[in-house]
C-alpha cells in the first residue's frame, strides 16, 4: 500500500507542476475546508451559505423575510450578525492565505419558509375545534401564502432576495467585512471574495456591488484598517452567460454554476433527474451521460464558451472559475481547461482527481505522453 500512497502522491506532484487550472473546493464549514486543504485545494471556490440560516437559526430567517415591520426585520437581521461572523472567521481560518469565495444567501425559498400545507392544516384545525388560531400561525400563513411560488427554483432565489429583502446583502456582507477585519487584527491573511448568485442583468450585479463597497468603507472605518473583497458572480444563467460582456464591467470574476446553467438551458429541472423519461434519454442516447455530470460541450459549453470570451473582451484580467458539480467531473475538466478557465472548484473528495485531470489535459496540450 505504501507503493501505491507513493505513486498517487508523485503522479499528484507531477500534475501540480504542470497544470494550468487551479483547483478549490466547495466548502461550507471550517472542517470541510480543512480537509480540502489537507486534499490539495488552493482555496474555497464556492462556500455556500445556505445551511448558515437553517436549524435554530430558522426563526430569524422567518423573521427576516416575512417581518410585516422594518424593526422585525433590523431584529432578526441584528441577531444574525455575530453568528454569520463567526460562520466566516472560522472558514477564513481555516483557509488563511488562500481565497475564499463566499456566497450570498441562494435559498430556493420554500426550503426556508414554514410548510404551508402544515399551517393550514393546524390553522384549519383550531377554527374546528372552535378555538381561535395562535396569532403567529395566522400571520405566518398570511405571508406564506402572499409569497408561494408554483415554481420556486424559477423564483425568489439568489440576488433576487438580496434585492427585495431590505438589509440582507448589508447583513453578509458586513459580517464578511468584520470577519476578514478580526483575522487581519490576528495576524491572520485571509482573501475573502463576494460572490452574487443567480444573476441575470448587469442591472442586478452593479445595485449589490455598490451596497457591498458601501458596507465595507463602514466597516473599514470602524476597523481603522481598509478592508476590500473583490466582487463576482456566478454565471448560472443563460442570460447572464449571453450578456457576459455587460456583466463583466460590474464583475471582478466569473464562476459557472453548471448545475443552474445545465438546468435552465436543457429545461429539466436538476432536483427530477431519477424522473422516467431522463433515463429513457439516456438510454435512447439524446444525451451521450447525463448533463448534470458531465458537461454538455453542444449547449451549456457553448455558453461558457461566450461568456469566457465576451467577459475576456470587457475586462482582460477577469478571473474565471466552475463551481457547478462538473468542476469535479474528468471530462469536464478538460472542458474547463481546453475553454481557458483559471480554475475548478469541487468537492473536497474530487480535489485529488481534478488535480491529475487538469495536469493531463496541460500535458495533452503539449503533445507529451500523460501515461497514469
Ligand atoms: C450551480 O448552480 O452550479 C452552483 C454551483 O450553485 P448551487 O448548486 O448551489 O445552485
Ligand atoms: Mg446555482
Amino acid at each position: 500500500a505504501g507503493g501505491l500512497v507513493d505513486a498517487v502522491a508523485r503522479a499528484l506532484g507531477r500534475a501540480d507542476t504542470v497544470r494550468r487550472l487551479e483547483v478549490r473546493a466547495n466548502a461550507d464549514t471550517p472542517e470541510d475546508a480543512a480537509r480540502a486543504r489537507r486534499f490539495g485545494a488552493r482555496g474555497i471556490g464556492l462556500c455556500r451559505t445556505e445551511h448558515m440560516f437553517l436549524g435554530e437559526r430558522r426563526k430569524l430567517v422567518e423573521e427576516m423575510i416575512l417581518a410585516d415591520s422594518r424593526t422585525a426585520r433590523d431584529r432578526a437581521l441584528a441577531a444574525l450578525l455575530p453568528l454569520q461572523r463567526q460562520d466566516f472567521a472560522g472558514i477564513l481560518e481555516a483557509m488563511d492565505g488562500l481565497p475564499v469565495t463566499i456566497r450570498l444567501l441562494d435559498p430556493p425559498l420554500h426550503e426556508f419558509l414554514p410548510d404551508r400545507t402544515a399551517l393550514a392544516v393546524r390553522v384549519a384545525a383550531a377554527e374546528a375545534r372552535g378555538d381561535l388560531p395562535a396569532a403567529r400561525d395566522t400571520q405566518l400563513l398570511a405571508a406564506v401564502n402572499r409569497m408561494h411560488e408554483e415554481n420556486p427554483m424559477l423564483g425568489l432565489r439568489g440576488v433576487r432576495l438580496g434585492l427585495v429583502v431590505p438589509g440582507l446583502v448589508a447583513m453578509q456582507v458586513r459580517a464578511i467585512g468584520e470577519a476578514v477585519a478580526e483575522r487581519l487584527r490576528a495576524g491572520g491573511d485571509p482573501r475573502a471574495e463576494i460572490m452574487v448568485p443567480l444573476v441575470g442583468d448587469a442591472r442586478e450585479l452593479s445595485i449589490v456591488g455598490e451596497e457591498v463597497r458601501r458596507v465595507l468603507a463602514e466597516v473599514s472605518e470602524a476597523a481603522g484598517t481598509p478592508v476590500g473583497c473583490p466582487v463576482g458572480t456566478m454565471i448560472e444563467l443563460p442570460r447572464a452567460a449571453l450578456t457576459a460582456g455587460r456583466i463583466a464591467a460590474e464583475a471582478e470574476f466569473f464562476s459557472f454554476g453548471t448545475n443552474d446553467l445545465t438546468q435552465t438551458t436543457w429545461g429539466f429541472s436538476r432536483d427530477d433527474v431519477e424522473a422516467e423519461f431522463f433515463s429513457a434519454y439516456l438510454d435512447k442516447g439524446v444525451f451521450p451521460a447525463s448533463p448534470f455530470e458531465t458537461i454538455d460541450r453542444d449547449g451549456v459549453g457553448r455558453l461558457v464558451g461566450i461568456a469566457v470570451a465576451e467577459g475576456r473582451a470587457a475586462r482582460p484580467d477577469l478571473k474565471i472559475g466552475v463551481c457547478g458539480e462538473h468542476g469535479g467531473d474528468p471530462d469536464s475538466v478538460h472542458f474547463f481547461h481546453a475553454a481557458g478557465l483559471d480554475y475548478v472548484s469541487c468537492s473536497p473528495f474530487r480535489v485529488p482527481v481534478a488535480r491529475l485531470e487538469a495536469g493531463r489535459a496541460a500535458l495533452r496540450d503539449t503533445g507529451a505522453s500523460d501515461s497514469r
